[in-house]
């Protein structure tokens, strides 16, 4: 069985991730990644440990925690 992916974007100047997508076969995370390559805008795969419930990835705590990270509402506002 595959793993679901998510997308994300990181911004070395704020040292921030933000979650683009989540919940995606491999291929659609390639060419979501691909995709936003040629925006010009840096962006990356990852695998996801498990399924995330919720439909929002912006919101997304799980994504969070896969990427390493604390929840982002909370990292967001603590700056
Ligand atoms: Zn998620």
């Amino acid at each position: 069985m595959q793993n679901e992916n998510l997308v994300l974007l990181f911004s070395a100047r704020d040292n921030a991730y933000s979650i683009i997508d989540h919940n995606l076969t491999e291929d659609e995370a390639k060419t979501s990644v691909s995709g936003l390559r040629k925006q010009g805008l840096p962006a990356f795969r990852m695998e996801q440990r498990s399924p995330h419930f919720l439909t929002d990835a912006g919101g997304c705590c799980a994504c969070a925690k896969d990427i390493g990270a604390s929840c982002l509402g909370e990292t967001a506002r603590r700056r």
